[in-house]
C-alpha cells in the first residue's frame, strides 16, 4: 500500500480538499498522513482516514520530514501558498531538502500533485524503481 503525506498551507486547503476528491478511489487504497489542520480538514470533507502528525507551524512538516528521512513515504504532496510568508519557513525548506535527498517524488502545486499521483498509482508504476 502507498504511503502518501498531504500538507497545505491555509490559503491552499479548499484546493486539496478538491484534490482529495478528484482522486478519492485512488487515495482510498493508500495509506495517508498529513500535518494537524490539513488531515483534521481532509478527514471531515471526505471521511478518509488519515493519521495527523503535529501541526505544520508546531513541528508537523519535521515529522513529516523524519517519515521521509525512513524512507517510509512514496511521495509528497506539499500544497504551497508561495503568496505568503510563514513562521515556519526553515522547516519548509528541509522538508523540500529531505525529498530531494531521499529521491521522493514531491508536489508543491496542483498539476504537479495530479500527474505525481496518477504517476505513483498506474499499473506498472514499480518497473522503473
Ligand atoms: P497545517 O500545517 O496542516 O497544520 O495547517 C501546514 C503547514 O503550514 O505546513
Amino acid at each position: 500500500m502507498k504511503r502518501i503525506a498531504l500538507i497545505a498551507h491555509d490559503e491552499k486547503k479548499d484546493d486539496m480538499v478538491r484534490f482529495v476528491k478528484r482522486h478519492l478511489d485512488l487515495l482510498k487504497i493508500c495509506k495517508l498522513i498529513a500535518t494537524g489542520t490539513t488531515g483534521q480538514v481532509v478527514n471531515e470533507k471526505t471521511q478518509l482516514k488519515v493519521k495527523r502528525m503535529a501541526s505544520g507551524p508546531l513541528g508537523g512538516d519535521q515529522m513529516i520530514g523524519a517519515e521521509v528521512a525512513q524512507d517510509r513515504l512514496d511521495c509528497v504532496i506539499f500544497l504551497r501558498d508561495p503568496l505568503t510568508s510563514h513562521p515556519h519557513e526553515p522547516d519548509i525548506t528541509g522538508l523540500l531538502r529531505v525529498c530531494d535527498v531521499h529521491n521522493v517524488p514531491l508536489a508543491t502545486n496542483q498539476k504537479t500533485a495530479d500527474l505525481v499521483l496518477e504517476g505513483l498509482l498506474s499499473p506498472g508504476a514499480d518497473k522503473n524503481k
